[in-house]
């Protein structure tokens, strides 16, 4: 199974990834996770790469597209991968279907977890996060029993910069901005999977399986 995951963050697109590694013991390949691979296999790329992220800035696409076809290009992808946080452009999904039709591989879908913005924003908005041990809570749907307060350990609980309702309303907004074309893209080609993430998650679970005729 080749396919490739999208959705925004809080969509529990990670919960849906680990389900589909679990069953059908598929490669789960991030950008983050191909960049380190690069970055520690000492590789030309990894080597251009690292200077980027050192330097705290955006590796740029010809470096990324590289990396995304040195990985793609080892054995074991040609089994199956599950492409998490790639492509991000127009730019990037062209040059990926250029890289897989040198590799011989097609994909099987394009799954795009979506849930509507204002839900989102209350789902990232309402985590919080004990301070001693890490544990998460949500004001609305895992509360702790006193609030502010861990349950597993006492520690005070607290909301992350990045959960803050502007911080994510900024991220949907350029993730929409980003994600449109894509799906616009992956329309055209038929292999656009579109599931409703508004669902219980076994329900999520099995709409992306059957989209994918499994
Ligand atoms: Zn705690």
């Amino acid at each position: 199974m080749h396919i490739i995951l999208m959705g925004p963050p809080g969509a529990g697109k990670g919960t849906q990834a680990e389900k589909l590694v679990e069953e059908f013991k598929v490669r789960h390949i991030s950008t983050g996770d191909m960049f380190r691979a690069a970055v520690k296999a000492g590789t030309e790329l990894g080597k251009e790469a690292k200077k980027y992220m050192d330097a705290g800035g955006l590796v740029p696409d010809v470096v990324t597209i590289g990396i995304v076809r040195e990985s793609l290009s080892k054995p074991e992808c040609k089994e199956g991968f599950m492409l998490d946080g790639f492509p991000r452009t127009l730019e990037q999904a062209e040059a990926l279907d250029g890289i897989l039709k040198e590799l011989g591989i097609e994909l099987d879908g394009v799954v795009n977890i979506s849930v509507p913005d204002a839900e989102l924003v209350g789902r990232v908005t309402g985590r919080r996060i004990c301070r001693s041990c890490g544990a998460t809570f949500h004001v609305s749907f895992n509360p702790s029993r006193v609030e502010g307060v861990c349950d597993k350990c006492g520690g005070s609980l607290y909301q992350r910069d990045d959960d803050s309702e502007a911080t994510v309303k900024n991220r949907l907004a350029a993730y929409h901005a980003q994600t449109e074309p894509l799906i616009a893209y992956y329309k055209q080609q038929g292999v656009y999977k579109g599931i409703d993430g508004l669902q219980a998650i076994d329900k999520v679970y099995a709409d992306v399986k059957a989209s994918l005729g499994k």
